[in-house]
């Protein structure tokens, strides 16, 4: 059943509140007058308590960054030896959601390999723009750490590369000169930035050629061309003794992406 629209009893009275409202923006009938700023009067307290509620906002803000890297370093301190003829896969970072720096690392043997290094985007703390992945647990592997392998050139896979680096350099590679540009630029900049002079050897394979290149006897990568939203990112693929692990990178699937470079899903 339909239920008729309500009406106001009376006419008048819906005419009296409609008056009453538009009286609210004048003054006896008097356009209301503006404040100025010089006769606004301040209530110091008012402004020093809200002062205060920022500060406090801002430190809750901190300490939950605290208590993720405190957990952190508790759960680095008990990690265990890689057992032989076993593949250690570890994420620092890039499982909880877009533009969280993106970081993997293989281990295998006295072999690592680390796939992606990028900022995180969402990070929300006063003054601070970016995070990059904890390092810590790259301490405890580093003596084995032989190559970088870039998916592709946006800033949540590339931009903490010069940071991480720094502390453990080895070789870096791309499946394109695009994202080697990209990655290149990205340690030109912080160079600038931190007054640093750092270089990595950048080596490019040809992914449309399927070009393998055997890193250790532990590990042999490919990239495999896939669209995404920017030109030139890959899927990286990387042979193991025990089986073949195949990291998408980011994918947005398009057979007819403008640059007319389809993913490679024959080879897929
Ligand atoms: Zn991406």
């Amino acid at each position: 059943m339909v239920k008729p629209r309500m009406q106001p009893k009376n006419p008048e009275e819906k005419r009296e509140k409609v008056n009453k409202y538009q009286n609210n923006s004048k003054q006896n009938g008097q356009p209301q007058q503006r404040v100025q700023i010089s006769q606004m009067t301040t209530n110091r307290g008012e402004a020093m308590r809200a002062g205060r509620r920022n500060f406090e906002t801002a430190d809750k803000a901190v300490d939950r960054w605290n208590v993720f890297e405190k957990h952190h370093e508790h759960a680095v301190s008990s990690v265990l030896p890689v057992a032989n003829n076993r593949l250690r896969v570890t994420f620092l970072g890039g499982l909880e959601g877009i533009g969280e720096k993106n970081m993997m690392v293989l281990e295998y043997g006295d072999d690592a390999i680390i796939v992606d290094a990028g900022f995180d985007l969402s990070v929300d703390l006063p003054g601070v723009n970016y995070a990059i992945p904890a390092t810590t647990y790259l301490e405890t592997i580093k003596h084995k750490i032989r190559a970088y392998a870039i998916t592709h050139g946006h800033m949540d896979h590339i931009a903490a590369l010069p940071y991480v680096y720094e502390q453990y350099p080895a070789p870096i590679f791309c499946a394109s000169h695009f994202c080697s540009e990209m990655v290149e630029k990205q340690f030109m900049s912080i160079n600038e930035e931190r007054g640093t002079d750092l270089q990595p050897e950048r080596i490019v394979l040809n992914m449309d050629d399927h070009e393998r290149y055997v890193l250790t006897p532990n590990f042999t990568i490919e990239f495999l061309r896939i669209t995404h939203s920017i030109p030139d990112c890959s899927t990286l693929v990387i042979d193991t003794p025990i089986g073949r692990v195949v990291n998408t990178g980011d994918f947005r699937l398009d057979p007819e992406p403008l640059d007319h470079h389809p993913s490679d899903v024959t080879r897929l």
